[in-house]
């Protein structure tokens, strides 16, 4: 398999080499060449196997430059019950009759991201140490994304995490948990400031070419292919898990920011698993609901990006929909690349009226948006119904998948994080405080072990310079 831009502006190329990129060359994102299809004597096959099994089969059509053995090896190391809690390692739940809840938080940061991540940390350290390489990312996160980077790249060789984060601004139980690992490898750095000026400081270090090349400096952004594909597996997992003949439709509602989950869902669906319907819930942040019920995508700028109760959401440029538009465009490289170099110098575009249709009527696509109150109501009633605690963005999710929902088709709703990470807008909503898994109990009383820098450049190169070595 290889590895095209969706601006057309790259000479294909292998999986090793994309993993360790972010943005294509020319600015776009990467994409197979083809995409591998299943039919239905392939997926009856695939049916019945064990996680790490299906997703080494599903993996290995879009790697060919690993050795099967090795590969098969790395998603087996990667999937356990150790890491996610159960050999299931994506265990479905029945809310009620054609209503099911997709666990993919069970990882070590207790969000969906340690899914992707957790693989993505053992194919690097097997490519770099293959290639003899290494490579230093640098990242700025205000919660999810950096501590499941992380949990996946400690410890590992020839990875090293320079993280940043806005000093004080993380929930205790988000500092705790990044700031208590004390792995050599992982550096945890404190910018007296707001996720703004952490995440201009690493745009700053990645536009400097000949430092970025000098001091091999690389991202594990929502954009790398590596964790789409990685996301792709669970969508045959709980499909399986659900349809009572293979074959029969099933729908999907996922809770979305970056656009990163549901266009794993896309692939599956292109790959031949019947999901009909393919439900995009967003929040107040509704740019990805404009753009599905009006064809129209207009991405925000920060001064009108909310904050709100499921913050890992709060996205208003979903960088993944790239992907999607190239697919809706029947892959025509150069219409795309002119409706994103738009966006790139900030102006949306609105699709065509065909386009519009397709990607309701072929691709499956809808959507829906909620606010505060509709997470409040929709955790209150999972809990006295079910009996069961949803975290807030499973709570968007839940809402979307109740007003799209056809009581004959069964549809999954993918929970992306854990109750026990957002314990004020729990006790909000139920007045209780969400129960923890067992290991994460007196997290915040651990040692924590940080640097602070301020917000400043040449601040944060010299303290780069003086970590890596060669
Ligand atoms: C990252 C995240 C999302 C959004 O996922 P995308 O891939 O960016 O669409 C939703 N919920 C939680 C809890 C997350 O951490």
């Amino acid at each position: 398999m290889r590895y095209i831009s969706t601006r057309g502006g790259m000479p294909p190329k292998s999986f090793s080499e994309i993993l360790l990129g972010g943005l294509a060359p020319d600015g776009g994102l990467v994409m197979p060449e083809v995409c591998p299809k299943l039919d239905l004597a392939k997926l009856t096959q695939l049916a019945t196997l064990p996680y790490p099994e299906l997703a080494f089969e599903i993996i290995s059509l879009f790697v060919d430059d690993i050795p099967a053995a090795d590969l098969k090896a790395l998603v087996a190391k990667t999937y356990t019950s150790e890491v996610f809690g159960s050999a299931d390692i994506t265990p479905v739940i029945t809310l009620e009759k054609n209503l099911y809840l997709q666990q993919l938080s069970n990882g070590p940061t207790l969000a969906f991201k340690d899914m992707a991540m957790q693989l993505l940390g053992n194919l690097f350290e097997y490519v770099l140490a293959r290639d003899n390489r290494q490579i230093n990312i640098v990242g700025a996160t205000s919660g999810d994304t950096g501590s499941a980077a992380e949990y996946a790249m400690r410890g590992k060789k020839g990875v090293n995490v320079f993280m940043l984060s806005p000093a004080g601004k993380m929930s205790p139980f988000q500092r705790a948990q990044m700031f208590s690992l004390q792995e050599p490898n992982i550096h945890n750095i404190a910018v007296t400031s707001m996720f703004d000026a952490c995440q201009d400081m690493v745009k700053a270090i990645n536009n400097d070419a000949d430092f970025k090349q000098k001091y091999k400096i690389g991202a594990v952004n929502s954009i790398n292919w590596g964790r789409v594909v990685a996301q792709i597996c669970y969508y045959f997992k709980g499909y399986f898990a659900v349809a009572r003949t293979v074959g029969e439709p099933v729908d999907f509602c996922v809770p979305s920011g970056n656009f990163g989950n549901i266009c794993a869902g896309h692939m599956a669906r292109q790959m031949g698993l019947p999901i009909r319907k393919l439900i995009v819930a967003t929040n107040e942040n509704d740019v990805l609901d404009e753009f599905f019920s009006s064809g129209g995508y207009h991405p925000r700028g920060l001064d009108r990006t909310y904050e709100t109760s499921s913050p890992s959401m709060d996205i208003t440029k979903a960088s993944n929909l790239e992907r999607f538009v190239f697919d809706l465009l029947g892959r025509d490289a150069d219409t795309l690349a002119d409706l994103w170099s738009g966006i790139d110098a900030g102006k949306g575009f609105q699709l065509s009226k065909e386009n519009f249709s397709k990607m309701h009527d072929v691709y499956g696509f809808r959507s829906s948006r909620s606010t505060h109150d509709d997470r409040l109501s929709n955790i209150r009633s999972v809990f006295a119904n079910y009996g069961r605690e949803i975290d807030p963005h499973t709570a968007d999710g839940f809402k979307a998948a109740l007003e799209h929902r056809d009581a004959n088709i069964a549809m999954v709703i993918l929970e992306t994080a854990l109750p026990a990470k957002f314990e004020d807008t729990m006790l909000e909503a139920i007045g209780q405080k969400p129960q923890r898994p067992a290991a994460l109990v007196g997290l915040e009383d651990l040692p924590q072990r940080f640097d602070v820098l301020e917000a400043n450049v040449a601040a944060l190169k010299a303290y780069l310079v003086e970590r890596i070595k060669d």
